[in-house]
């Protein structure tokens, strides 16, 4: 399996990496993001979902309270999904992620989803993002 490492300094050399790391995440359906709170998950995705031209970093919020965002691209439908809130079988159902995963097109990018083995089972992807010093992360992507 496919892994690969980066380091940054700031929340812009994030943005920066998860641009670049559109490209490789055109084919993947599911990509799990892990790393506690505020290790930089939601910033990683500001710059996908610009990689992917489906929003302006600035766009992007944090999907903890809405649950799930849709950011539409010309070619993919980057969705942003947070599971924190989310602790029963019953209120996942709610979020009609399996119809989302099930449409071609859509890239799901989900926080907090190894709250639920099934989708650590399913992933295509995992971006692991740990936290070195108060602006350092050690990101780590495997199976892109
Ligand atoms: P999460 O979604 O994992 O809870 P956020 O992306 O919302 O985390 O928050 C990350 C916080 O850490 C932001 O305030 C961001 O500015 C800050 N930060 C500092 N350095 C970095 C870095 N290298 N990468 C990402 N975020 C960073
Ligand atoms: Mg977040």
């Amino acid at each position: 399996m496919n892994v690969s490492e980066h380091i940054t300094h700031s929340a812009e050399e994030t943005i920066a990496l998860g641009r670049q790391l559109a490209s490789t995440l055109k084919h993947a359906r599911l990509v799990l993001l892990r790393g506690d709170l505020g290790a930089g998950k939601t910033t990683l995705v500001k710059g996908i979902a610009e990689g992917f031209e489906a929003a302006k970093q600035d766009d992007v919020t944090s999907p903890t309270f809405t649950l799930v965002h849709l950011y539409p691209g010309p070619e993919i439908n980057v969705y942003h999904v947070d599971l924190y809130r989310i602790d029963t079988q019953r209120e996942l159902d709610t979020l009609g992620l399996d119809e989302l995963l099930a449409e071609p097109g859509n890239l799901v990018l989900v926080e907090w989803g190894e709250k639920f083995p099934r989708f650590e089972k399913e992933r295509d992807v995992e971006i692991r993002i740990e936290r070195g010093g108060e602006q350092e992360r050690r990101i780590i992507v495997t199976g892109a």
